[in-house]
C-alpha cells in the first residue's frame, strides 16, 4: 500500500495569516473538487476583431501610456471600459444605516494590455519585454498613489484563462486603485507588523531563509518512525540572482507558488530596474514551468505590496511584497465556501519537486 503510506490528510496552517488555512487532501478517491477543464490555447498572433489588438486602438479608451513611448507599442495600458470603481459620485463618501456601511466606490481601473501579440502567454514572452511589463506596472502604481491621496491601495492583477475570469482572451493585466485596503493584504501587514515587534525580523524573510536552510526530520508520536523528512530547498522552486519562487507550505490551490525578492523590500514601487529584470527571468522561468507541468496553466497572479494607508504606516521593515501565482486547476466547492478552508488535493511537496524537475534551457 505505497501509496496510501503517501497520501496526506492534514489541516496547514498559513503562518503569516493562520485563519487562511488549507486542507491537504491527496489521497485517490477522496478528492473533494471537480477539476477545472482544460482549454484550448489562442495562440493568434492578431484577431481582427479584438479590441486589444494593434490597429484596433480606437475600440478602446484612449492610451494612459504606450511602452515604447513612441513608434508601434508593445504595451498599451488604458482605461477600464467598465470599470469596477470610478470617478467619485457624490459629495458623500460614506454612508451607514442600521448595521450597514459603505465607501463610495471611488477609484481606477484600468487594462495594461501586456503585449501586442494576441495570444502569447507570460512565459513565450522575452525577459525584456517582462521587464518592461513590470516597470510599467511600477510606474503606473506610483502615478496613481500620486494621483489621489485618498487611495490606500493599487492592485495589480492578471488573469489567465477562461477558468481564471479572463473575459477578453488578448493577454492583458488589470490595476484597481482602491479607497480601502484589501483584508487579505491588511491581515498579513498587521500579522508580519506583530511578528516583527516579537521577533524584530521580517516573517517573509525568515520564510525565505526557512526554505534555503531548514532541515527536520517529524517522528511517529506512537511508534517512533520517521514520518516526514523536510530538506534543504525542499520548497523552492526557481531561485535567480535577486528573487525566489517559493511553494508556500500551506498552498491554498494545487500549483500556486510565491516569488519574492531575496533581500527585504515592502514596496514594489521601490525595485529598482535590475531587480526588476531578474524578477522578469525568475516570472519567466516559473510560468515556464507551471506551463510544462499543467500542459498550459489558467492562472490569477496578483501583486502584494505596501498600502499607502496612514492607518498602516511604519510597516516597511515588516512587510515584504510578493507575488502571488495562482494556477486554476479545479473548482472550489460548497465545503470551501463554507467552511473558508481551502482544500488542495496535491501534496505540496510533491508538486514543489515536480516543477523543479521540468528542465529548461
Ligand atoms: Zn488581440
Ligand atoms: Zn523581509
Ligand atoms: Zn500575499
Amino acid at each position: 500500500m505505497a501509496e496510501q503510506e503517501q497520501s496526506v490528510r492534514e489541516i496547514r496552517l498559513n503562518p503569516i495569516v493562520p485563519s487562511e488555512s488549507v486542507l491537504i487532501a491527496t489521497a485517490r478517491g477522496m478528492r473533494p473538487k471537480k477539476e477545472e477543464e482544460r482549454a484550448p490555447r489562442d495562440t493568434r498572433e492578431r484577431v481582427e476583431t479584438c479590441p486589444f489588438c494593434r490597429g484596433n486602438e480606437a475600440k478602446t479608451p484612449p492610451a494612459i501610456a504606450t511602452y515604447p513611448e513612441s513608434g508601434e507599442w508593445d504595451i498599451r495600458i488604458v482605461e477600464n471600459l467598465y470599470p469596477v470603481l470610478g470617478d467619485d459620485r457624490g459629495d458623500n463618501n460614506m454612508f451607514s444605516f442600521g448595521l450597514q456601511q459603505a465607501i463610495d466606490g471611488y477609484g481606477r481601473h484600468e487594462v495594461i494590455i501586456d503585449n501586442s501579440s494576441h495570444g502569447i502567454a507570460v512565459h513565450d514572452m522575452t525577459e525584456e519585454h517582462l521587464t518592461m511589463l513590470l516597470s510599467a506596472y511600477r510606474r503606473r502604481m506610483q502615478e496613481l498613489y500620486v494621483s489621489d491621496e485618498r487611495l490606500r491601495y493599487v492592485l495589480v492583477f492578471k488573469n489567465f484563462g477562461p477558468a481564471a475570469g479572463a473575459s477578453i482572451p488578448h493577454t492583458h493585466s488589470q490595476i484597481i486603485a482602491m479607497p480601502v485596503t484589501p483584508q487579505n493584504v491588511l491581515d498579513e501587514v498587521v500579522n508580519s507588523k506583530q511578528f516583527y515587534d516579537k521577533h524584530h525580523h521580517c516573517i517573509f524573510c525568515s520564510l525565505i531563509d526557512e526554505a534555503l536552510t531548514y532541515e527536520a526530520t517529524i517522528y511517529d508520536k506512537q511508534s517512533g518512525e520517521v514520518r516526514r523528512k523536510i530538506n534543504v530547498g525542499q520548497y523552492v522552486v526557481e531561485r535567480g540572482e535577486k528573487f525566489i519562487a517559493i511553494k508556500p507550505f500551506a498552498s491554498r490551490y494545487e500549483w500556486e507558488v510565491h516569488i519574492l525578492p531575496l533581500q527585504h523590500q515592502a514596496d514594489y514601487i521601490n525595485a529598482s530596474e535590475e531587480d526588476l529584470a531578474d524578477f522578469a527571468r525568475v516570472l519567466k522561468r516559473t510560468m515556464q514551468r507551471l506551463d510544462a507541468v499543467l500542459g498550459g496553466a489558467q492562472y490569477n497572479y496578483f501583486l502584494h505590496s505596501l498600502p499607502h494607508d496612514p492607518e498602516q504606516e511604519g510597516c516597511e521593515h515588516s512587510y515584504h511584497w510578493h507575488l502571488e501565482i495562482c494556477p486554476r486547476t479545479s473548482i472550489p466547492t460548497g465545503f470551501e465556501l463554507g467552511s473558508g478552508l481551502f482544500v488542495n488535493t496535491v501534496n505540496p511537496e510533491e508538486a514543489a519537486a515536480e516543477l523543479r524537475n521540468v528542465s529548461l534551457d
